[in-house]
């Protein structure tokens, strides 16, 4: 464990709250210590309030901030002494608790302090500190976990017994350090939880904290349980693309809504879901509450589906009978599943969930191999994981995020990407909630964006293995496909039929329509299985209904790409698959469009560049955004009932009218 204290990069922080956020950061840069929102942190400071008397503050982590990118505004105020009242108190409940702590903030715009904020104002030190770091909680949830901690510990940590976050742990960590604690002590470990460490200074703190943690490296390290590995995975990998997309659906089903499936097969995971007795160490939950809330419950292991609903019945009927009010949260869908040939997939209503779901089981089978090797993982009995589940605060928080954009878990392909109405459409559809494919020729695609519902692929898709090699990706990457959006497409300069030769016919033809129909062909499996059933959109023309002289290969391909747009329509109906056109025209902030372009065809027909780009009924300029949300919107509910249809996007068009 390295102290990443840095005298010269600490100057920039001057005072008692930039120096939290510094060590905050700090903390936040190693993910041995905390993941994705995990951790919290604080600083007491005496300040002023509007009667000139001086208060203690606590500035406590807000819920919602991450502390590697923490800011000074993340924290949230709260009167100190208010907060130790009310940890004499004899209960609370949660949802009390946090209305105190709301009422008693002195910035009325700070974040919801976190819920272990009256745990923070009752150690009696200026700078606290909390991780979930991985060497502690494998060894809590190790064989004589306790006895292990002390024997590293000694003097130097009060030791909490587990009591679920919230009130009681506060109450309870009151009692117990003022009891327990000497001269000797720079922390405290929540057995099966994670540990706390204080100081004067943000330094101090951050390293103890540091020095705590490297302990118990050193101890693991000592008992030879530190750099475990499992035997390499030597299981055939035979899983298909229809495999992936199958188990999506009906995890989709059981949830109740389409979800994100990602599949991860490094070494690492591989090996892990090849261990003999995988079945005993993934089946006891995760090793702090901390994970339990993302990853949910127990690993789905295998792809029984079926199975795996009906004995998550039952623990929720044994452990939640009475609780009437969980009864409309139960989703007894898995978060994680792990396979022989699998390997590791996380599932999320988000490609970000999803991620963060791997990110957190990638930790958990690292704490699972080392505590294995000390004899044993040991995690939280069903019912205290099951409480963190279905805990009163983290119900409220799902309900009060629960509304989530109308694409959300489903996941679109867009050809030609890259520039103009393909580029539109992947932000309109990323806005909207889906997970992303841009598929180009050009190799900017892959760099259009850096997040996690965002995939681009450069290939060629006049290539007929490329087709099968893009569905590969997203099907591991997404686990399916619910929306094909048509638009890649070449529009080759003015020539007449007499002077066409065969290879540019032939080559427009190959793009325009060939390669959309291999598409359509390739896409129908994976259509067929999308939750709320599959959507594709064709960018027609409106030289579909409305030719031009010298567009003959043009016009001629666009017309057959919408009559095999129609048959689609008649032949996969049954399928619950829809398939719209949408003819633009005049859309001029495409790549094909330059300055020069649209003043020599302004000139041309003796209009300002403004009047011929407002050439139509309407008078209005018809840019890739309006075509885009078009798009969306026929893969939306406002068309859920309309297929085979074809809609002219293009300020109306005496000729179409
Ligand atoms: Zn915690």
């Amino acid at each position: 464990m390295n102290n990443l204290w840095d005298d010269e990069e600490s100057q920039q922080f001057v005072g008692d709250a930039a120096l939290r956020v510094y060590t905050s950061r700090l903390l936040g840069r190693d993910k041995a210590l905390v993941l994705h929102g995990g951790g919290n942190t604080s600083v007491k400071v005496a300040e002023e309030n509007i009667f000139g008397e001086i208060e203690e503050i606590l500035y406590v982590k807000g819920s919602g901030w991450d502390l590697e990118k923490i800011e000074e505004a993340g924290f949230s105020p709260v009167k100190c002494d208010y907060l130790r009242q009310l940890a004499a108190l004899p209960t609370l409940s949660d949802p009390q608790m946090v209305n105190e702590l709301v009422t008693h903030m002195t910035r009325s715009s700070a974040p919801v302090p976190s819920v272990e904020a009256i745990l923070h104002a009752i150690l009696p030190y200026k700078y606290v500190d909390h991780t979930h770091a991985d060497s502690v909680v494998t060894i809590s949830n190790s064989v004589d976990g306790e006895a292990r901690i002390r024997e590293i510990y000694g003097n130097l940590v009060v030791i909490i017994p587990y009591v679920m976050p919230g009130f009681d742990l506060a109450r309870i960590c009151a009692k117990r350090f003022a009891e327990d604690s000497s001269s000797d002590t720079i922390g405290m470990v929540l057995l099966n939880h994670g540990i706390f460490s204080f100081g004067t200074t943000a330094k101090e703190s951050y390293g103890r904290m540091i020095h705590l943690v490297g302990l118990a490296e050193e101890y693991l390290q000592l008992k030879r349980a530190w750099n475990v590995k499992d035997k390499p995975s030597t299981a055939p990998c035979k899983i298909t693309i229809s495999d992936l997309t199958g188990l999506r659906r009906e995890i989709s089903d059981v949830a109740g809504y389409p979800m994100i499936l990602s599949r991860h097969v490094d070494k690492n995971c591989l090996s892990f879901t090849n261990r003999s007795d995988l079945a005993t160490v993934a089946r006891q939950g995760p090793a702090t509450p901390d994970h339990v809330i993302r990853t949910k419950r127990l690993p789905m292991i295998g792809y029984n589906v079926r199975a795996y609903v009906e004995e998550y019945k039952e623990y929720f009927a044994e452990h939640a009978p009475l609780a009437k009010e969980h009864k409309s949260m139960l989703d007894p869908a898995p978060r994680v599943i792990l396979d022989k040939a699998l390997g590791l997939c996380s599932v999320g209503r988000t490609a970000k969930d999803a991620d963060i779901v791997a990110e957190l089981y990638k930790h958990t089978m690292d704490i699972i191999r080392r505590a294995t090797a000390l004899g044993g993982y040991h995690a939280l009995p069903a019912k205290d994981i099951f409480d963190v589940e279905y805990w009163d605060l983290e119900q409220a928080k799902l309900k009060k995020g629960g509304k989530l954009p109308d694409f959300s878990g489903e996941i679109a392909l867009v050809t030609g990407a890259a520039s103009g109405i393909g580029k539109s459409c992947v932000e309109v559809l990323l806005a909207r909630g889906a997970a992303v494919v841009g598929v180009d020729l050009n190799p900017k695609i892959e760099l259009l964006y850096k997040r996690a519902d965002y995939l681009g692929i450069a290939c060629d898709l006049t290539d007929p293995a490329a087709i099968q090699k893009i569905l590969e990706q997203v099907a591991n990457r997404y686990g399916g496909l619910d929306m094909l959006v048509l638009n890649a497409g070449v529009f080759p300069s003015g020539c007449r039929i007499e002077s066409l030769s065969s290879n540019d016919w032939r080559q427009v033809m190959t793009i325009n329509l060939d390669v959309n129909q291999s598409l359509m062909k390739e896409c129908y499996p994976l259509l067929k299985l999308a939750p709320r059933g599959g959507r594709i959109v064709v960018i027609g023309s409106k030289n579909v209904p409305a030719p031009g002289p010298g567009a003959a290969a043009y016009s001629a391909s666009k017309a057959a790409l919408n009559q095999l747009a129609r048959v689609a329509a008649l032949e996969w109906g049954d399928d619950n698959i829809r398939i719209n056109s949408l003819h633009p025209n005049a859309v001029f902030d495409t790549s094909l469009w330059t300055e020069e372009i649209l003043i020599s065809r302004a000139k041309h027909y003796g209009l300002s560049v403004d009047e011929y780009k407002k050439n139509n009924v309407l008078k209005t300029e018809v840019s890739s955004r309006d075509v885009a949300e078009l798009a969306a919107e026929m893969c939306g509910s406002l068309f859920a009932k309309t297929t085979g249809a074809q809609l002219p996007v293009d300020g109306g068009n005496d000729r179409v009218i």
